[in-house]
């Protein structure tokens, strides 16, 4: 009698975990099954051609919610479609989860619900390393190491040549600083080395993204530690070094999002409003009081 016990005791366990991996499964079998719709990747030649061109991609988010913890959403139901090539700003008060959405679309965490697609195509279906490697990533803070300039700029891209080093200085708009020290690009930063400025720090960080010649580049309140001035001069650097990438920028102060194609304003994870600087201003709502608060103090 044991043994044909065992076998189908061990046959129990086989089911068991069969059905974990199936549960686990689900939301790729749920993608399989989906409508043929223009969301589906085009057809192979099609996609040669653009990688010939290379163009920045379009990204969807899709009735997308979200919560660290499953019970309590930080991102509800968020519809949004950034076309290819633009610049979208997201503002909104602290806490409404503006880090969180760059956070899933790099795949740090994945949705409860929706789904976030680049070109039409589910992030969740490529590879974490193929999706990263199509973003560029300037963070709030930038981590230097204690290392030579070529060094901290190159973490971006390990195996990056001095060629593509100088060329994402130049992009950044670093080059001619690096040029002027002593030991140029061997010049050794971060704590025991040679301090960098505010500006000098987020250019580094501009040139760490650069490099990687991203198509996506995100932007999580890069500026929001320097005065408004240094802050004008970095956006700039940014608009002209990233013409050809689809650009997300979160920021804290407005007046750096006035020029973008479309600002949304995040509120508790919802989407409250949405459009051009001008547009949100002459709409009266909250924009234009985060605006007022901004520029003429509380009122
Ligand atoms: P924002 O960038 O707009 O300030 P976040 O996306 O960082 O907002 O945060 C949205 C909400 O999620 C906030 O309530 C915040 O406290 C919470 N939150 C952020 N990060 C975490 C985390 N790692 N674990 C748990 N809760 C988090
Ligand atoms: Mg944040």
């Amino acid at each position: 009698l044991l043994q044909m016990v065992r076998p189908l005791e061990a046959l129990g366990a086989a089911a068991r975990d069969l059905s974990r991996s199936l549960g686990f499964m689900q939301p790729l079998l749920d993608l399989l099954r989906e409508p043929v719709d223009e969301q589906l990747p085009p057809p192979a030649h099609v996609k040669e051609a653009r990688a010939c061109t290379a163009r920045a991609p379009s990204i969807r988010f899709e009735r997308l919610t979200f919560g660290y913890d499953r019970s309590q959403p930080v991102i509800h139901a968020l519809d949004l479609d950034i076309a290819a090539g633009t610049t979208t700003a997201i503002v909104g008060p602290s806490g409404s989860g503006k880090s969180s959405l760059i956070r899933l679309l790099l795949r740090l965490y994945s949705p409860q619900h929706g789904r976030i697609l680049i070109d039409g195509r589910p992030i969740a279906t490529q590879s974490i390393d193929e999706l990263r490697s199509r973003i560029g990533l300037v963070p709030q803070d930038t981590t230097l190491l204690h290392a030579s300039i070529a060094t901290n700029i190159a973490l971006g891209l390990p195996d990056a040549t001095t060629a593509q080093i100088e060329q994402a200085a130049r992009g950044a708009q670093l080059h001619d600083l690096i040029a002027s020290m002593p030991d140029r690009y061997e010049t050794l930063i971060g704590e025991r080395g040679l301090k960098l400025s505010g500006g000098e720090r987020q250019r580094l960080a501009i040139a760490r993204a650069l490099i990687r010649q991203p198509k996506i580049l995100l932007l999580d309140e890069p500026t929001s530690m320097l005065d408004s001035s240094t802050e004008a001069e970095v956006l700039d650097t940014l608009r002209e070094a990233s013409p050809e990438c689809t650009t997300i920028l979160v920021a804290h102060r407005l007046a750096s999002v006035a020029h973008a194609d479309e600002i949304i304003v995040l509120d508790q994870g919802r989407i409250r409003e949405r459009g051009r600087h001008r547009e949100l201003l002459a709409r009266d709502g909250m924009y234009c009081r985060l605006w007022r608060q901004q520029n003429h103090g509380a009122s």
